[in-house]
């Protein structure tokens, strides 16, 4: 069954692309390129690709000034040229994740049951249509018992499929009604999975293979002006860059550099954070509880999400104000190691694996809890300076001894 060209217009990234615009989807790159940049519309193509790299690189939540028209097809395949030319995971994963966050709010938007069922069916997904919508359940909130309605039932292995890279609890199979192979799924639920294929269709991995990526660039770049908009993103990536190795080293005490206090197990998580990985959600969890217990601004906590793929602003803000005010405490080292989080290991990191308070192996006590360790390192880090400063005293009143 063919879906409406409007709706490939719109979404390019559907399967249906091929069909529609087979004069330009089987292109070679370096073909690609030269077509359209002798189109009078180039300039209009590269400033779009830009404006998403810039959001990227700038953690937007959404894409600005996005226009709905012909040259999204273009916008698409060129980004995409792009994202495997830098061949950089972060720069991969944060295009990833705001394009496909676009897609949902455009899905969102268009609400749309019967566009929503054409995309199901170009991704070749098996679903149940109700039109009406039918209800299936209800969920308590707060004190309001919710009806739920769909168009939508999917079976059970697509949904499967889709979901399998989703960590949130209630997304397993588990905790969803399902009946004769099929799982009933709110619409937004359904576009939320979508969103994860798109998110994932996006993401190529780092490739090693130096040699092919440089024969590559080298045909690409032959272009001038595909080669000024590689050279233009690239510069805002090396300025931006900097600024991202720096983003968690938020300084809550006046005095320190607090993330060097931080834990390997802290420290993984927020790195996988940073290079717009998802996080499992005891990673969320633990990571939550760990800064609120150092007190930690909730918005400074809820910005450590904002670049997952799933980020929802507002209810990450009342998720994690309500854990600040239940006062949880974040899981010690034991519990951690049970759910495979604990990394010293992987870190080779000295305090967790030998443990402190004396220099003898044998006498020293064994780290139990990832807030000792900042703590352990913070009196650490104060005996040194105070150390340093006594040792830099006395070498002065030596001199000026030396001096007389
Ligand atoms: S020993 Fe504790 S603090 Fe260290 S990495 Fe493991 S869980 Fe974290």
């Amino acid at each position: 069954m063919s879906i409406p060209t409007d709706l490939i217009k719109r979404f390019p990234w559907l399967p249906s692309l091929k069909l529609h615009y087979s004069d330009i989807a089987d292109k070679l790159p370096s073909e690609f390129i030269t077509d359209i940049f002798s189109k009078s519309d180039s300039q209009q193509i590269s400033e779009c690709v830009f404006i998403i790299f810039k959001s990227a690189f700038n953690n937007l939540e959404d894409i600005p000034k996005m226009k709905e028209d012909n040259l999204t097809v273009y916008v698409y395949i060129l980004l995409n040229i792009l994202v495997y030319a830098l061949n950089n995971k972060l720069i991969t994963n944060r295009i990833a994740n705001l394009y496909s966050k676009n897609v949902y709010s455009k899905m969102e938007k268009d609400n749309s049951e019967s566009n929503l069922y054409y995309i199901c069916l170009d991704l070749e997904l098996r679903v149940n249509f109700y039109d009406p919508p039918i209800k299936f359940g209800n969920k308590m909130l707060k004190d309001n018992r919710e009806k739920q309605v769909t168009n939508f039932a999917i079976y059970y292995i697509d949904y499967l499929k889709l979901a399998s890279n989703l960590r949130d609890d209630y997304r397993k199979l588990a905790h969803n009604p399902l009946q004769n192979g099929y799982v009933y799924i709110q619409n937004r639920n359904l576009m939320r999975l979508i969103q994860e294929y798109v998110r994932n269709k996006i993401i190529i991995e780092e490739t090693e293979d130096k040699a092919s990526l440089k024969s590559f660039l080298e045909e690409v770049l032959k272009n001038q002006e595909f080669k000024e908009l590689y050279e233009k993103i690239n510069s805002i990536w090396t300025k931006r860059k900097e600024d991202f190795d720096f983003t968690f080293k938020i300084d809550i005490t006046g005095k320190t550099d607090i993330l060097k206090l931080y834990p390997p197990c802290v420290i993984e998580i927020l790195k996988k954070a940073e290079e717009g990985q998802n996080l499992v959600h005891h990673e969320r969890l633990f990571i939550v509880w760990f800064l609120l217990s150092l007190d930690y601004p909730v918005e400074k906590v809820v910005d450590v999400f904002s670049t997952l793929p799933d980020f929802d602003r507002e209810k990450t803000i009342y998720q994690v104000a309500y854990a600040k005010k239940k006062k949880y405490v974040p899981y010690q080292c034991s519990t951690l190691q049970s759910i495979n989080l604990c990394m010293k290991e992987k870190y080779k990191d000295k305090l967790c694996l030998e443990g402190y308070g004396s220099v003898e192996p044998s006498e020293r006590k064994k780290l139990k809890h990832p807030l000792a360790y900042v703590r352990i390192k913070q009196y650490r880090d104060e005996k040194e300076e105070e150390y340093l400063k006594n040792k830099a005293k006395r070498v002065l009143e030596e001199s000026q001894k030396q001096n007389e």
